[in-house]
C-alpha cells in the first residue's frame, strides 16, 4: 500500500451480528481520527472499540465488505485517498462486494473503480445527509462536504448507474427534524435519483448533550417518553413521504447468484429482515424479534438451504417456527412474500 501523509493504518472488523442495515458482518476502516469531527459522533472515542472484534483478515467466503464504520473513508484531500483506492482495487480483484457509507464527495475520484463494482452488481453507496442547510450542516457536522456537495455526488453516481441512496441517521429532536426542512431533504434526494432513503434516531453521547448549543434537543433528551413521542411523530411523517414518492426504506442486499451455496439463506435472510422492519414500523415488538431472530439463524446457515427444506428439517432451526416455516417455503418457492405484502399495505392504510 502506498503511503500518505495521514498515515491509514486498515483494521478489519468482525461485528458478532451482521448488521443488517447495510448487510455485512466485516468492516475496514482506515483512520482512527475522522477527520471531520461532526459534534455527535460516537465511534470518535475509545468506548466506541468497546464490543467489537478486530479481525486478522477478510472472510474466506465473498460477503459484502463495509467501508466506514468508525471513520469517514475519504478525507477532504483527494492526495490522501489512495489507500482507499488501493483497498477497493483490493476488494475488486479478490471477487469482495462492497458498501460504502460516506459524507465526502472525494468519492467521485474513484467513479471508475466504483463502476466496475457496479457493472459487477457488487456495490451499495450511502451518503448521510442530515439537513440541506449549510449553516446547521456546519455546526452539527464540523468540517464535512457541504449538503449540496453530497447531494451531487450522489446524481453524479446515479447518472453512472452506481446504485447509491441516502441515510438521514441520526434525527435528532429540535435540531433536523422539521418536517418541511426533511420533506424538501427527500424531495431533493428523490430528484438525484436516491435508490434508497434510510433514518434512524440514534442514542445521543453526552458531549453533545452538555453542548449548550443543543440545550433543546437535550431537554428532550432528558424526557424518554416526549422522545419517544417525537419521534414517532417524525417517523410517521417520514414513512408517508417515503411511501408516497415510493422510494425504499431499506437497502437491497448484494446477493450472489444461484450458484452460490448461500444464494437462497441471503435471499431468505433479506426477507426475514425486511418483514421484521415493518413489523418494528408497526410497533408490534414480538413479531419483530421474532422475524429478527429467524432472518439471523438463516443468514447463517452455512450449507443449501434448500436442501434443508427438502429434507423438512427447517423446523430444527432454532427460533423458526411453523409460522416462519411457511414464510420460507413460500420464499424459496415462488420468490415472494404474502406476508411482506400485507404488512407493506398495513403501514400505508396505518399511515392514512
Ligand atoms: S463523518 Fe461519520 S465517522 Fe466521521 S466524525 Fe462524522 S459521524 Fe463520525
Amino acid at each position: 500500500m502506498q503511503k500518505n501523509k495521514l498515515q491509514a493504518y486498515p483494521i478489519i472488523t468482525r461485528l458478532k451480528r451482521m448488521d443488517f442495515w447495510y448487510w455485512c458482518s466485516y468492516y475496514i476502516d482506515l483512520y482512527r481520527d475522522c477527520p471531520y469531527s461532526c459534534s455527535y459522533c460516537n465511534t470518535q472515542k475509545i468506548s466506541c472499540f468497546q464490543g467489537l472484534n478486530f479481525s486478522y483478515g477478510l472472510p474466506e467466503e465473498k460477503e459484502t465488505i463495509g467501508l466506514g464504520l468508525i471513520s469517514d473513508i475519504y478525507t477532504p484531500d483527494q492526495n490522501e485517498n489512495i489507500s482507499t483506492q488501493d483497498i477497493l482495487k483490493f476488494l475488486y480483484r479478490e471477487g469482495y462486494s462492497v458498501n460504502i457509507m460516506t459524507k465526502s464527495d472525494q468519492i467521485l475520484e474513484d467513479i471508475h473503480l466504483l463502476k466496475n463494482f457496479s457493472e459487477k452488481k457488487l456495490i451499495r453507496i450511502t451518503f448521510t445527509i442530515l439537513t440541506l442547510e449549510d449553516h446547521l450542516s456546519h455546526k452539527l457536522e464540523g468540517s464535512s462536504p457541504a449538503p449540496y456537495k453530497r447531494l451531487k455526488a450522489l446524481g453524479q453516481l446515479r447518472n453512472e448507474g452506481i446504485p447509491a441512496g441516502v441515510s438521514i441517521s441520526p434525527i435528532i429532536p429540535c435540531i433536523n427534524d422539521d418536517k418541511d426542512a426533511l420533506s424538501h431533504l427527500i424531495h431533493e434526494c428523490k430528484k438525484m435519483g436516491a435508490c434508497w432513503i434510510i433514518f434512524s434516531g440514534f442514542t445521543m453521547i453526552d458531549k453533545f448533550l452538555k453542548n449548550p448549543m443543543w440545550e433543546k434537543t437535550a431537554g428532550i433528551h432528558a424526557d424518554p417518553e416526549l422522545l419517544r413521542k417525537r419521534y414517532s411523530s417524525v417517523k410517521r411523517f417520514l414513512l408517508k413521504l417515503l411511501l408516497r414518492e415510493s422510494l425504499p426504506i431499506r437497502i437491497p442486499r448484494i446477493t450472489l447468484n444461484v450458484f452460490y451455496k448461500r444464494h437462497y439463506s441471503q435471499i431468505i435472510s433479506e426477507l426475514l429482515f425486511n418483514i421484521s422492519y415493518l413489523y418494528e414500523l408497526l410497533e408490534n415488538d414480538i413479531q419483530m424479534l421474532r422475524y429478527r431472530r429467524a432472518a439471523y439463524e438463516i443468514n447463517n446457515i452455512a450449507g443449501s438451504l434448500k436442501s434443508i427444506v427438502s429434507e423438512k428439517k427447517l423446523g430444527f432451526i432454532k427460533g423458526i417456527n411453523p409460522e416462519i416455516e411457511k414464510v420460507v417455503e413460500e420464499i424459496l418457492y415462488s420468490g415472494k412474500s404474502t406476508l411482506y405484502t400485507d404488512l407493506y399495505q398495513n403501514l400505508i392504510y396505518e399511515l392514512e
